[in-house]
């Protein structure tokens, strides 16, 4: 088994409210022709040395690794191991895991923050012109700006579905002032409208000062695992599930069945990062309502031969 890591570097800086990136760092581990990754975010704060360290250790692909190995050490092998047992039983994954076809399903691209709306809006319309979803980053830390940012993509896209993202950028009661108004332009849905840091303390103060929403609200960072689903359940319409978050494929699935029980929409998500990693989750996009896997078009380097997209913005794996 080979262990490497390769630095990707993004076509330009990319903004959200966590902060700003230029490159990242992704664990590769190939075994027998079959290849799979996972990225290393700065969010997580993880060693890339200790997880090289740790699967270095192993003899075999099969081999466990220690349960404190880094998240991205453990899900490149989880990811490696099921690639080589779908790739025994000679089908694509999705295939040997039971689960709809993904492909054909339309996905959605995602905009960082921008300080030029004059250029963004040019980006979103040309994006507009293949994807019929996509997705806003906000939390640019002026609310007025988050409206700027909307207007101007509903006036650039008029057509197209509009979502947006927030990573936790407003107080309880700016995401209860915004929610609205940003509905009131054409948004609907929004991720992530408050930190993730305290609990569900935000996520109650937001319910009480906007009960009913007039649009899908969704959590992403407040919920890493099937564990954290129920908890947040009364106060989101919709869960965002991503592999590196919860871990392993299994975990994905469980993440899934949970928020769907419940009553809950499923978007699926990945990091920026190579379209060779991207596609592991693409072969879990039949479960899902949307469907945001572009991390890799934001990359100088994609190595290819992953997930794609064709001119309608439709998924193929
Ligand atoms: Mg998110």
């Amino acid at each position: 088994m080979r262990c490497e890591l390769r630095t990707l570097h993004l076509t330009e800086p990319f903004h959200i409210a966590h902060g700003t990136s230029t490159e990242r760092t992704v664990l590769r581990l190939s075994h027998d022709g079959v290849s799979a990754e996972a990225p290393f975010v700065p969010y997580y704060a993880e060693s890339p040395g200790a997880a090289m360290a740790a699967l270095s250790a192993l003899h075999d692909p099969f081999d466990a690794l220690p349960a404190d190995a880094p998240r991205a050490a453990r899900l490149a092998h989880d990811v490696l191991q099921h690639l080589l047992l779908a790739r025994r039983a000679g089908v694509p994954l999705w295939q040997h895991l039971h689960l709809p076809d993904p492909n054909g399903r339309a996905a959605c691209r995602s905009l960082g923050i921008p300080t030029d709306l004059g250029a963004y809006r040019q980006r979103v319309a040309e994006i507009a012109r293949q994807f019929r979803v996509v997705k806003l980053k906000l939390g640019s830390g002026d609310p007025g700006h988050d409206l700027g940012i909307v207007r101007v993509a509903r006036e650039a896209a008029p057509l197209a579905t509009l979502i947006a993202d927030a990573n936790g950028g407003w107080t309880p009661t700016e995401a209860a002032d915004l929610i609205p108004r940003l509905a009131a332009l054409g948004l609907t849905m929004i991720e992530q409208p408050v930190a993730h840091g305290q609990g569900l303390a935000p996520w109650i103060e937001l319910k009480a000062a906007l009960p009913r929403p007039p649009i899908v609200v969704f959590a992403d960072e407040s919920v890493q695992t099937s564990a954290d689903v129920p908890g947040m359940a009364p106060f989101v319409q919709g869960i965002s599930v991503k592999l590196l978050k919860c871990g392993t494929i299994r975990e994905a699935l469980t993440m899934i069945r949970v928020s769907r029980d419940l009553g809950k929409q499923v978007l699926l998500s990945c990091m920026i990062e190579s379209s060779l990693g991207i596609a592991v989750a693409g072969h879990l996009a039949g479960l899902a309502d949307y469907i945001d896997l572009d991390g890799h078009l934001y990359l100088a380097n994609d190595p290819g031969g992953g997930i794609k997209f064709d001119e309608q913005g439709c998924l193929h794996l």
